[in-house]
């Protein structure tokens, strides 16, 4: 379309936004949905049954209270940290735009690993942030060295590390996370969307290190993506602020009762997570055994893998066979990448099946 027809289309909608294509998900209706990392078991039902006794019992006419008081002493103490540490959020993603709003003016600089989630470019571009990549090395693991150097020059704001990383599975230890919040005046946020995976956290380094700032999700491993909620844990002087920054109420009650039972679930959640990790395992060994695919070791509830093939084929001959999984070959570095979510025993079987005849019927 035409640039100056397009502009008047949108008047007075900044041109960072213009200029950006946007979050979109191509989702076709698939039996078999291994696409979005989420978890393949839904809320047990007396759970459900709990949480919505509660809120029939509340009154939905009131405001939640100013402060989730409750919600953020429950979060915090599974952290061995106070509730001044905590903030909760309508997703983990909504506190990531907190944090690029608070941290972030026009001309600021931000560091980013590339691949990783697409979100923290988006929230970089509309805050104006002039985005300074850091490739991960090829074997996807993250080059520390090269983001500590970049982390360290002064006019970077904010560092996102995303660990383990969407969409590669990598992971960034706690003692190279240190180093570059040593290195750097701006904030460094720790996405730990898939921290239930790996067992591995940088929250211990917060004491030491008051610029990190850790966003955790009940998307993931704790199964409620429906509901929408995160929470992040920061120095208390960085909590302050950003609390000033996101919204007043910005989480419903319903989701604030599911919060408060959610969270205390540890068998349920180590569980879960358990067959996901023994899950992720097997899938990887029987992709590691097709013709012409390269699986990539992950720490995550998901497998990249690349193919020595052109990706569109293979992802639409999936969708054919009824398995949705993720084109990530528009990724930088992962032109021939696919990213499939690890499911229920028999979903990954579907998976591993459909791909296994789409490889033997393409040449
Ligand atoms: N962070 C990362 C790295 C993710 O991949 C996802 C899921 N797409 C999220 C966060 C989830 O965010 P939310 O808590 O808003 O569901």
């Amino acid at each position: 379309m035409d640039q100056k027809l397009r502009n008047a289309d949108a008047p007075g909608v900044k041109s960072a936004v213009r200029a950006m294509s946007g979050y979109t998900l191509v989702q076709p209706d698939c039996p078999v949905k291994l696409n979005q990392n989420e978890c393949p078991f839904d809320v047990p039902a007396e759970l459900k049954r709990e949480i919505v006794d509660e809120a029939l019992a509340s009154n939905w006419g009131r405001y939640p209270s100013f402060v989730p008081g409750e919600v953020k002493a429950a979060i915090g103490e599974r952290h061995g940290l106070g509730p001044e540490h905590v903030l909760i959020g309508n997703g983990s993603n909504e506190l990531i735009q907190s944090i690029f709003q608070a941290a972030v003016s026009t001309g600021d600089a931000v560091v980013l690993p590339a691949p990783t989630f697409t979100l923290y470019a988006l929230m970089g571009r509309i805050s104006g942030a002039e985005i300074r990549t850091v490739h991960l090395k090829r074997d996807l693991s993250f080059d520390v060295d090269r983001l500590e150097e970049e982390s360290a020059q002064s006019d970077v704001r904010l560092v996102v590390l995303c660990s383990p990383n969407n969409p590669t599975g990598s992971m960034i230890s706690p003692e190279d996370t240190a180093r570059i919040a040593d290195a750097t005046a701006g904030l460094v946020v720790v996405d730990e969307a898939y921290f239930e995976f790996v067992g591995v956290s940088c929250i211990e380094l917060l004491e030491r290190h008051p610029n990190l700032v850790i966003t955790r999700t009940f998307s993931k491993a704790l199964g409620a993506a429906g509901l929408r909620l995160g929470y992040l844990v920061a120095d208390p002087a960085v909590a302050r602020e950003l609390e000033k920054v996101k919204l007043p109420y910005n989480v419903n009650i319903i989701s604030l009762i599911a919060a408060r039972k959610l969270i205390g679930q540890d068998a349920l959640i180590e569980e879960r997570a358990s067959m996901i990790r023994s899950e992720r395992q097997r899938v990887f060994e029987a992709l590691r055994g097709l013709p012409g695919i390269k699986p990539h070791p992950s720490h995550a509830n998901f497998i990249l893998f690349e193919a020595e093939r052109p990706v569109a084929g293979i992802f639409h001959g999936l969708i054919e066979r009824g398995v949705l999984i993720r084109d990530v070959s528009r990724y930088p570095m992962l032109e021939r990448g696919m990213r499939v979510t690890i499911g229920l025993p028999e979903e990954n079987d579907a998976f591993l099946e459909a791909l296994r005849e789409v490889l033997a019927t393409q040449d």
